[in-house]
C-alpha cells in the first residue's frame, strides 16, 4: 500500500475544538472511550467467530493491554480483537463516524454543559486528542490476508495512512501525550483512571510501566509476579440470583464501595424483557440516626462505566442507597435534559422503584422479624420515598411500622385498632424518647400508648399521612394533657377559686413570663408537680421556622402557647395553694424550681437558664440543712 495523505472529512474543523473542551469536564474519558473501542473490538470477533464466519487459530486469550511508557510519554491500548483494514480506517476513523460527529456539533457546539454524557457519539476514539498530540494506530484485521495499516495524526485536520508492521490480529493505538495530558503518565493515576471506568468490563485489562523496576526480595533478587487484570470480567450482577451467596454480595458491596460495614441488604435486579437491565442495590447499614445518608448508585452501560448518580434513571430516595446499575438500552448519547424527558428512561425508573417496593413488601411478610429488625435503619428511605413519589408510597403504604412505648412494631392500622377504646384515630408520638422520658412514664403509667417518630424525616412524614389519612391526626407526647391523665376538679369548694387566682399571681411575679399561659390541672398521678405543654400547631410552625432558619425573624411570635400546668394533686402545688409556706423568698423559689423542672423535660434549657437551676437548686438544698 502506498502512503497516503489527507485531510479528516469536512466536519473534523469542528471536531477538534469541541474535543478539547472536554478537558474542563471529563479529562479522563479517554481512558473508557479507547478500552471500551478494544472492547467492542473483541466482543466483535467473538461474534463471527460464534456464528462461524470465521475460524480463529487463537480464539482465546483476549485482552486488552495498556502500556505506559512515562520516558518516552506515551500511552498504548492494545488489543487482540477484530483490527481493521485500511480501508476500514479510512471509514471508520477518518470520516469521524459521520451522523454521530454531526450531530454532535448540531447539538453542542454552542453549549459548554459540563453535565453531559459525552461518548457513545462515534467520537469516542477522538477523544485520546484530549491529552494526546499524535496518534498512532497500528492495526491488522482478522480477515484473511489483511495488510497490517498504521495511521497517524497529529490533532489537526491531516492524517496519514500507509502499510504498517503489525504481526498480530488486533489493533494498539499509541497516545503520545502532550502538555495537557501529562498527569496521565503516571502510574497511579492511570491505574485508577481504568478502575474507575473499566472496573466490569467483559475482558481483563493489564497495565504495564515500560522501565519500572520490579520489587526484590531479602537477597535483591526480582520478585516476578504473575501479571494480574485490574478489573473483574463477570460483576456479580451480571450473574443470575441463583448462583450468588450472601458472602458474594457482601464481598462485591465491600469492593465495589470501600464501605467494610456490612450491607443490611440487598436487591438484585435482573430483567432482559421489555429492557435490559441488571443491578444490585444495596441498603447501607446506619451507625446513628444522625449518619448523613450518602449513597452511591454507578450507573453502567454494559458494563462500562458511565457516572454516579445520575437522578433523572435512577428515582430520587434510591439515590441514598448503594449499588451498581447497568443499562445497556440507555440513550446515553444524550444530553440529561432529554433523559428528562424521555418516556422510556421515566420506565425504567418506574421499574426501579417498583421493584425495591416489591422485595421490600416480600421481606415484610415473608421475614417479618428481620424486616423489624431493619426497620429503624431502612425506614428514612422507605419514608423519603414515600414523600417523593406516590406510586411508591401506594406500593409500600401498609409496611411502613411504628414502635410503640412497650417496643413492639405496628402497622399504622394495627396501632389504630390497639388504641380505638383510648383515643380513636389520634396517635400520640415521642420525637426524643430521653426528653420526653417524663410524658412516657406518665402514659406508661396510664396505660396509655404512643409511638417512636424520632427521625429528622418524620415531621415532613406525619404531616404526609395527615393528608393521606383523613381523621387520623398526630400529637406530640406533649402537646396537651390528654382527658385519660387528669380528673374533674372538685370545684364545691368557692374559696378554691380564689385560691387559683392567688396561685397564678405568686406563679406571675415570680417567673416574669410573658408568653406563659398558667393552667392548674387535677392530674389523676401525685408524681409530678409540674408540667409544660406546647400544642402541636405551634410547635410544627416553631419547626418549621426552624427548618427554613426563620427564627430570626420574631423569636416570640409562637411561643404563645406554652401552658405550664400545675398539678393541684402535688403536695408541693398544695402547699403554694394553701399559702402555708412562710418564706415569701422560698415560696418564689419553689415556683421557679417548677417552672424549671417542667421545661427540663420538654426541651433543653437555655445556658443562662439552666446555671440559675443549678444555682437555685443548691440553695434549696442548703435549706435542708
Ligand atoms: P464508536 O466506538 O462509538 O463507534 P469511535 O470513534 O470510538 O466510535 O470509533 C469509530 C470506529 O472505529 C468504531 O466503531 C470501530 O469500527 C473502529 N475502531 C475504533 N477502535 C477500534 C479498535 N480498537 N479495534 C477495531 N476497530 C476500532
Amino acid at each position: 500500500m502506498s502512503k497516503e495523505k489527507g485531510s479528516l472529512s469536512i466536519h473534523s474543523e469542528n471536531i477538534f475544538p469541541i474535543i478539547k473542551k472536554w478537558l474542563y469536564s471529563d479529562h479522563d474519558i479517554f481512558v473508557r472511550e479507547l478500552i471500551s473501542n478494544a472492547s467492542d473490538a473483541i466482543t466483535k470477533l467473538k461474534q463471527l467467530a460464534s456464528m462461524n464466519e470465521i475460524s480463529l487459530s487463537t480464539s482465546t486469550g483476549y485482552k486488552i493491554d495498556v502500556i505506559l511508557d512515562e520516558a518516552a510519554k506515551t500511552i498504548t491500548f492494545s488489543d487482540n480483537g477484530i483490527g481493521m483494514t485500511d480501508e476500514e480506517i479510512k471509514k471508520y476513523i477518518n470520516q469521524i463516524a459521520f451522523s454521530g460527529a454531526e450531530d454532535f456539533i448540531a447539538q453542542y457546539k454552542d453549549k459548554s454543559d459540563k453535565d453531559q454524557i459525552i461518548g457513545h457519539f462515534g467520537l469516542g476514539f477522538y477523544s485520546a486528542f484530549m491529552v494526546a498530540e499524535h496518534v498512532e494506530i497500528h492495526t491488522l484485521s482478522y480477515k484473511e490476508g489483511a495488510k497490517p495499516a498504521l495511521w497517524r495524526c497529529d490533532g489537526g485536520t491531516e492524517f496519514e495512512l500507509e502499510a504498517g508492521t503489525r504481526q498480530d490480529r488486533g489493533t494498539e493505538i499509541t497516545l503520545y501525550i502532550g502538555e495537557e495530558g501529562i498527569s496521565f503518565l503516571n502510574e497511579y493515576t492511570l491505574k485508577s483512571t481504568i478502575k474507575k471506568y473499566c472496573s466490569f468490563m467483559p475482558y481483563e485489562i493489564f497495565l504495564t510501566v515500560i522501565g519500572k523496576e520490579p520489587e526484590k526480595d531479602q537477597d535483591g533478587n526480582a520478585i516476578i509476579e504473575e501479571p494480574k487484570a485490574l478489573n473483574t470480567t463477570q460483576p456479580l450482577y451480571t450473574k443470575s440470583p441463583s448462583d450468588c451467596s450472601d458472602e458474594d454480595y457482601k464481598a462485591f458491596y465491600r469492593n465495589t464501595f470501600n464501605d467494610f460495614k456490612e450491607p443490611l441488604f440487598w436487591i438484585h435486579l435482573n430483567m432482559d424483557y421489555p429492557f435490559n437491565l441488571k443491578g444490585i442495590l444495596y441498603f447501607p447499614k446506619l451507625n446513628t440516626e444522625f449518619d448523613t445518608i450518602e449513597g452511591q448508585i454507578k450507573l453502567y452501560n454494559s458494563q462500562v462505566f458511565v457516572a454516579d448518580n445520575i437522578k433523572e434513571v435512577i428515582p430520587e430516595f434510591l439515590l441514598l442507597l448503594k449499588g451498581v446499575i447497568d443499562c445497556p438500552d440507555l440513550p446515553l448519547n444524550v444530553s440529561r435534559s432529554f433523559l428528562q424527558n424521555d418516556g422510556f428512561v421515566k420506565k425504567i425508573s418506574n421499574y426501579i422503584s417498583k421493584k425495591v417496593a416489591d422485595k421490600l413488601v416480600g421481606l415484610s411478610k415473608t421475614e417479618k422479624e428481620t424486616f423489624e429488625g431493619f426497620w429503624e435503619d431502612i425506614s428514612p428511605f422507605i419514608k423519603f420515598g414515600g414523600l417523593k413519589d406516590e406510586k411508591f408510597y401506594d406500593l409500600v403504604k401498609d409496611i411502613y411500622l411504628y414502635k410503640t412505648l412497650d417496643n413492639t412494631f405496628k402497622t399504622l392500622d394495627e396501632y389504630l385498632e390497639s388504641i380505638k377504646e383510648k383515643h380513636e384515630n389520634k396517635v400520640f408520638y415521642v420525637s426524643d424518647p430521653i426528653q420526653q422520658a417524663q410524658y412516657i412514664k406518665l402514659f406508661k403509667d396510664h396505660d396509655l400508648d404512643a409511638v417512636i417518630l424520632s427521625h429528622g424525616i418524620d415531621s415532613a412524614f406525619i404531616s404526609m399521612l395527615e393528608s393521606k389519612r383523613e381523621g387520623v391526626s398526630f400529637s406530640r407526647i406533649d402537646a396537651d394533657l390528654n382527658e385519660h391523665l387528669t380528673e374533674a376538679s372538685d370545684t364545691e369548694d368557692d374559696k378554691k377559686v380564689e385560691k387559683q387566682e392567688a396561685l397564678k399571681t405568686l406563679f406571675e411575679k415570680s417567673l416574669h413570663l410573658e408568653n406563659m399561659k398558667l393552667k392548674l390541672e387535677n392530674m389523676k398521678t401525685d408524681s409530678v408537680a409540674s408540667m409544660v405543654v406546647l400544642s402541636e400547631e405551634s410547635r410544627r410552625m416553631q419547626d418549621m421556622m426552624r427548618m427554613y432558619g426563620m427564627q430570626g425573624l420574631d423569636p416570640n411570635m409562637f411561643k404563645t402557647e406554652t401552658t405550664l400546668i400545675l398539678n393541684q394533686k402535688h403536695p408541693l402545688v398544695k402547699h403554694l395553694q394553701d399559702d402555708s409556706i412562710a418564706d415569701e423568698a422560698l415560696k418564689e423559689m419553689i415556683c421557679q424550681q417548677l417552672y424549671d423542672l417542667a421545661m427540663i423535660s420538654h426541651s433543653p434549657l437555655s445556658p443562662e437558664a439552666m446555671t440559675l437551676f443549678i444555682e437555685r437548686s443548691q440553695k434549696l438544698m442548703l435549706k435542708l440543712i
